[in-house]
């Protein structure tokens, strides 16, 4: 066919996919494939129409706290995988920790994400205390898991102990893919069981992806849309794979800022009211990234509260940004950009509105 006469179908998927909040896999990865700066520019439009309906101008905003790089997974992208021996590995304390809440907490974070490796050392006892004494602390603010793939038992523990949310990426909803990108002892079944336990539990719950892992095409990221329909997260997280010099990836070219944020206005579309943070990843690839994340959909923005010593030692890709910054500076920065953007970063705990 020749180029005049295929725009027609582009425009009737995206017609379609406006109208009907959701596309064949066929028509996803036509729409993919096809994309232009013009039908960039239409999804931009509608996301951003859609999330002014329900969220304003908007950003909530999460203190990351990046508890430790410690991990028994071996995830063949990531830079903290336990078979980089070039990592300085290391384990924020308890009160480390704390302490970063209370920097938080005066800089107007109403929302912690305690994210890490796979570290043994946060086992349910010692996550469970260490919630409980954030709750006490800190009643007005959500925490946010993102500790990885654990047991029923487990979840079902950190819910007890006042855990709000959990975020745990799919990486790939393409089974053959997800196992490219993992270890043989990681299951593709496995990880979606987690997601679907945290669901029931009753967490608030994120999946993601990267855009461009390795061996990805537009058929794996279609299937990775046709799952966040199906499953409806309350958050769901995306940013460009960029690769890691120590790690089996290192070679790989890293993913499209571009598409990365085509897909942040489908998933705007797809689920009006999901909570999208426009992500460091894509922060890193380009200079004004996250606002062109939020310009393209996102409402959530999630600035690094780790203290600044072990802030370059979690590194999942290289060149990562905001490594070198005391956190008030990182929150003062991105309260300027977002203005920039016209839009206002809010002291709030930022829960997903429901309709
Ligand atoms: N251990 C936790 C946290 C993982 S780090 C867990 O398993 O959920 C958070 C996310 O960073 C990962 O889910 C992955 O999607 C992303 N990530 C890891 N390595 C990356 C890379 N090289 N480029 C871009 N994103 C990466």
């Amino acid at each position: 066919m020749s180029g005049p006469e295929r725009k027609p179908d582009i425009d009737t998927l995206v017609r379609e996919l406006i109208d009907r909040r959701s596309l064949s896999t066929e028509g996803y990865a036509a729409l993919i494939r096809e994309r232009s700066p013009e039908t960039a520019c239409i999804l931009r439009a509608e996301a951003d129409r859609l999330k002014e309906r329900i969220y304003g101008r908007d950003v909530y905003v999460r203190g990351l706290i990046e508890l430790s790089n410690i991990c028994k997974n071996d995830c063949l992208y990531c830079g903290i995988r336990r078979s980089n021996a070039s990592v300085e590995r290391y384990r924020l304390s308890i009160e480390e920790i704390l302490l970063s809440c209370d920097t938080g907490y005066e800089l107007g974070f109403r929302t912690f994400v305690l994210q890490g490796g796979e570290d043994g050392f946060f086992d349910d006892d010692v996550l469970c205390g260490l919630i409980g004494r954030i709750k006490e602390k800190h009643p007005d603010c959500a925490v946010t898991l993102s500790m990885g793939e654990r047991s029923r038992e487990s979840y079902e523990k950190l819910f007890k102990a006042g855990t709000d949310r959990y975020l745990l990426r799919h990486e790939s909803a393409d089974p053959l893919h997800y196992r490219k990108l993992h270890p043989p002892e990681m299951s593709f079944e496995n990880r979606m069981e987690c997601l679907r336990i945290l669901k029931a539990t009753g967490y608030q719950t994120g999946c993601g992806f990267m855009v461009g892992s390795p061996f990805q095409t537009e058929k794996e990221l279609s299937e990775d849309l046709k799952f966040i329909e199906s499953f409806k997260p309350d958050m769901c997280g995306i940013g460009p794979f960029i690769p890691h010099k120590a790690t089996p990836f290192a070679g790989e070219k890293p993913g499209s800022v571009e598409l990365t944020l085509f897909l942040i206005s489908i998933l705007r579309i797809i689920h009006p009211e999901m909570l999208i943070p426009s992500t460091t990843a894509l922060g890193t690839l380009s200079p004004a990234g996250r606002e062109e994340g939020i310009r393209a959909g996102a409402n959530v923005v999630m600035p690094n509260l780790s203290p600044k010593a072990v802030r370059k030692k979690y590194e999942l890709y290289d060149n990562k940004i905001c490594t070198g910054e005391e956190s008030a500076e990182c929150r003062g920065c991105l309260e300027r950009r977002m203005e920039s953007i016209g839009h206002r970063i809010v002291t709030d705990r930022g829960d997903i509105k429901k309709r």
